[in-house]
């Protein structure tokens, strides 16, 4: 039968039906291991009773009303976010890449304040921002932008890791007035920055009065061991976005501003008919309650090291594992070769993986995964990638 869903995605074989944890069911009823989470955002696992509940009970009373009235659990869940964040404000979007669209507006209304015509904001080389034309735009990934050019203007782009770089930039172009990087480049292959990093951009941005703005799509709530990954660096961002896990697979995102940043956006500058909507704020309060309750945090980094240590001691021998790197439940490992067909294989060992930046599998799994299925994605995952570089392997040569 012909599909009516536009071909934007080249979809696996398999439909998924239920879930519960790490395990999902097809429609033929096998059971597969997720230690994807649908791309970092079912950090509590599928069907979890907390995020069942609040969110049948809310539908049971209001969904929906508009930003043109109070909405208390938008409130309540702003307070949260901000106490646990550090950051002052919140503004509500239903998705990744319209948070970062806010963040985007942001910076260029604080350039426009400061009488800089046309504000630039530093992106990086390998980033992902999202699918908007202002965020595929910032996007370092020349197939996200292939195709819908014109591109929005506005941004310089730097190698990642590379504070000289942005030091260079800034000099360079006058108009600058924000810096734009994800803590941890997920999209562009679990990139892992250096442990100063953030901090450095913190005081470059300082010194020069640029904003710093961090996409924790993908890195924060609780990915990376931390509430927010900045968290790791004993830092503030000037502003924070967030979306993917925050409603454990309710529509939400949020572009979280403080000081300085927290009052550009003004009555009639910025809106959203459905974000920050009674239903969406009810799961999101769940999630937060539930990573406290469960301790799920602490536990991503306790998971993350076992599952890397837990390939590391099958791997560590293999020549075509070139890196296996991770913080908390956010894991690549690399290998010297081109590896998007491990997704197919996984799948047909009943395991859901990722294959990014060409040659690293991505592993995101739930943070509730526990310890027997931490066992079985380790020992799966390293047979797998044994497997497929013996294979790949070129022959010993022979001496006559
Ligand atoms: C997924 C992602 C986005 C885009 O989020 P959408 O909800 O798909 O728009 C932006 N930035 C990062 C770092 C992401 O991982």
């Amino acid at each position: 039968m012909t599909s009516h869903i536009m071909p934007t995605y080249q979809r696996l074989p398999v439909t998924f039906v239920r879930g519960e944890g790490a395990w999902l069911w097809n429609d033929h009823n096998d059971r597969y291991l997720d230690a994807l989470s649908g791309i970092a955002v079912c950090n509590l696992g599928h069907a979890h009773p907390a995020v069942h509940q609040a969110i049948c009970q809310q539908s049971a009373k209001l969904l929906h009303t508009s930003n043109l009235y109070g909405v208390a659990l938008q409130e309540q869940l702003a307070n949260q976010l901000t106490e646990k964040s550090g950051m002052d404000n919140v503004f509500f979007s239903n998705s990744g890449a319209e948070a970062n669209e806010a963040a985007i507006k942001i910076a260029r209304k604080y350039g426009h304040e400061r009488r800089i015509d046309k504000p630039t904001i530093i992106v990086m080389e390998k980033s992902f921002h999202g699918r908007t034309l202002a965020t595929l735009s910032a996007t370092g990934n020349s197939k996200v932008q292939y195709g819908f050019e014109p591109l929005v203007e506005g941004f310089v782009r730097v190698p990642y890791n590379d504070i000289p770089a942005i030091h260079q930039a800034v000099a360079k172009h006058k108009n600058i007035v924000a810096v734009l990087v994800e803590p941890i480049q997920g999209e562009g292959g679990v990139n892992i920055p250096a442990p100063d990093y953030l901090n450095q951009i913190r005081a470059l941005c300082d010194e020069h009065g640029l904003l710093m703005m961090l996409d924790e799509i993908q890195t924060g709530i609780g990915r990376t061991g931390k509430f927010l990954c900045f968290q790791h660096n004993d830092i503030i961002p000037d502003v924070c976005t967030l979306a993917k896990a925050l409603g454990n697979g309710v529509p939400i995102g949020a572009c979280l501003a403080r000081g300085k940043a927290a009052h550009i956006l003004a009555a009639g500058n910025h809106g959203s008919t459905f974000g920050g909507n009674p239903l969406a704020c009810s799961a999101a309060l769940a999630v937060l309650a539930t990573l406290d309750e469960e301790n799920l945090i602490e536990q991503a980094c306790e998971k993350g090291e076992q599952i890397a240590k837990g390939l590391t001691r099958t791997l560590k021998t293999n020549p075509h594992v070139m890196e296996i790197r991770y913080k908390g439940m956010m894991l690549g490992v690399e290998l010297d070769q081109p590896c998007a067909e491990l997704v197919s294989l996984a799948l047909k060992k009943h395991l859901l993986i990722n294959v990014t930046n060409e040659k690293t599998i991505r592993l995101l799994p739930p943070l509730v995964i526990n310890d027997k299925q931490i066992q079985t994605l380790i020992n799966t995952l390293a047979t797998l990638i044994q497997e497929f570089t013996h294979q790949s392997r070129t022959p010993p040569t022979t001496t006559s």
